[in-house]
């Protein structure tokens, strides 16, 4: 027996001196404390708060000094900060990257706005493509996002393997509910025109095209054998509730849900018929038909992603960036090099304003209130896959979720839905979305008070994770 303890005692010791490994094993129990702490459901802000951790779940949430702390606990002690449960981005794409502008390509080749970054995606290296997923999926961790669901455009297996080595904790990253390959029927392809020789092989490496009810079905089984946790459907006008129905009641059989991805009305009415558990993007519903989803429980989730002149700063730090490393290939022609290096600095400081985008916005104000008058369930997402110069993946999409205070959301509400209502959407409300006793400790803090200024979303300064520390600015050096 004593021989046993000695050779156990040995084997953890080893363990120990591999330091990434016990890097993955939480603590057994630790305490957080902070000055508030910010419960979603109800709105409540609870002064002073502290939260017990064991095996990386939360035991118990209270006043600290109601708090039984066992001996050896670790504690975190994050002064006055306020902390959330960790962000969930409802609706992504991290093994996507799109540089833009694109518009020159866009004219010569009469594409889709993807291309050619989405082909440069099918056709490169998946090993290439699944390690730009590490570097997103780390950059969403470090600025609060501890849940995302990818929602496609991750070739066949990069999301369901991106996700297995972050739960083994080979990399880390936020948890991921991946989608495997979008459905698609052949009338809705983001690339087209492509070689007919090569265009099935090609399409079939990010899609599951089909066409027929039996063919969706099958479809449907195929991402159940890559081990999906969700079902994403793209509908668009030629498809027919017969097909997104038998692919629903497929995903249902598989205790799987189905996020649609839907914009016009036609398409927005195909998925409440063929019985879609979420609505992706939803732009064009209308108040009829948010009544109809009220009444049937789906969600609506919106993603605000052009809001605010996105994509103008996107082109404008693209467009220097570009500049600026024409400047540096101009080494030995020195005027020429400050004349690019000037140009870049102009483009940086104009007021690019696009037209087209300050009319979405207006009608973005008011999807958001017809929504939120209808009393559908709502949640939110990013749709993030572009490339926003000068920030990261996580600092992008964080800088999304405000936007839809700017577009007549109150504060609590943003919170809600990337927290208690993206946890319900997802179907994990029994896991994530709140700092409950029994949930994944996965909790965020920021300085500020994000009810009264919600941009403090983008300045998050401590990530928990299933009880790991993934970052803490308020930790004295
Ligand atoms: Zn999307």
């Amino acid at each position: 027996m004593r021989k046993l303890f000695t050779l156990l005692a040995a084997s953890l010791l080893a363990l120990s001196s591999t330091g990434h490994l016990m890097a993955q094993s939480p603590a057994p129990v630790t305490l957080v404390k902070a000055g508030r702490l910010l419960d979603p459901r109800t709105g409540n802000v609870l002064s002073p708060a502290a939260v017990l951790i064991e095996n990386g779940r939360v035991k118990e949430v209270g006043a600290p000094a109601k708090i039984q702390v066992p001996a050896g606990a670790k504690i975190v002690d994050l002064g006055s900060a306020m902390l959330l449960p960790g962000l969930i981005d409802g609706h992504t794409h991290l093994l996507m990257d799109i540089v833009l502008p694109a518009e020159a390509e866009r004219a010569r080749r009469l594409n889709g706005g993807f291309v050619p970054a989405q082909l440069l995606a099918i056709v490169e290296s998946p090993g290439k493509r699944v390690l730009l997923g590490v570097q997103m999926a780390r950059e969403d961790l470090e600025s609060g996002i501890t849940t995302v669901r990818n929602l496609g455009h991750s070739g066949i297996d990069g999301d369901t393997e991106l996700r297995d080595a972050i739960n083994a904790g080979r990399v880390p990253g936020p948890r991921i509910l991946a989608s495997g390959r979008k459905l698609e029927t052949h009338a809705e392809t983001y690339v087209q025109n492509l070689n007919p020789a090569l265009a099935d092989a090609i399409l079939q490496q990010e899609f599951l095209l089909f066409d027929g009810a039996d063919s969706a079905r099958q479809a449907v089984r195929q991402n159940v054998f890559h081990n999906v946790d969700v079902i994403k459907v793209t509908a668009e006008e030629n498809l027919t509730v017969p097909e997104l129905a038998a692919a629903i009641e497929e995903a249902h059989r598989n205790h799987l849900k189905v996020a649609v991805h839907a914009v016009d009305k036609t398409s927005i009415q195909t998925a409440i018929d063929a019985g879609a558990d979420s609505i992706e993007h939803g732009n064009d519903i209308t108040d009829e038909q948010l009544k109809q989803m009220r009444d049937k429980g789906m969600f609506f989730d919106f993603t605000p992603t052009s809001y605010g002149h996105f994509f103008a700063k996107v082109f404008e730090g693209t467009m220097a960036e570009s500049l600026v490393l024409r400047a540096e290939r101009l080494e030995a022609d020195e005027r020429n090099r400050q004349r690019f290096n000037d140009l870049a600095q102009q483009v940086l400081n104009s007021e690019f304003v696009d037209g087209f985008e300050v009319s979405d916005n207006q009608l973005y104000n008011s999807l958001v209130q017809r929504v939120l008058k209808s009393g559908v369930k709502f949640a939110a997402g990013t749709d993030m896959n572009w490339h926003y110069p000068g920030k990261t993946r996580g600092q992008t999409s964080v800088g999304r979720f405000p936007t839809l205070h700017e577009a007549g959301m109150p504060s609590l509400d943003v919170i809600r839905a990337i927290t208690t209502n993206a946890a319900e959407m997802l179907g994990w409300q029994d896991k994530i979305g709140a700092i409950e006793p029994g949930k994944f400790a996965d909790l965020v803090a920021v300085s500020g008070d994000p009810i009264a200024d919600i941009t403090e979303l983008e300045r998050v300064r401590f990530v928990m994770k299933g009880g790991q520390v993934v970052r803490n600015d308020f930790a004295s050096h």
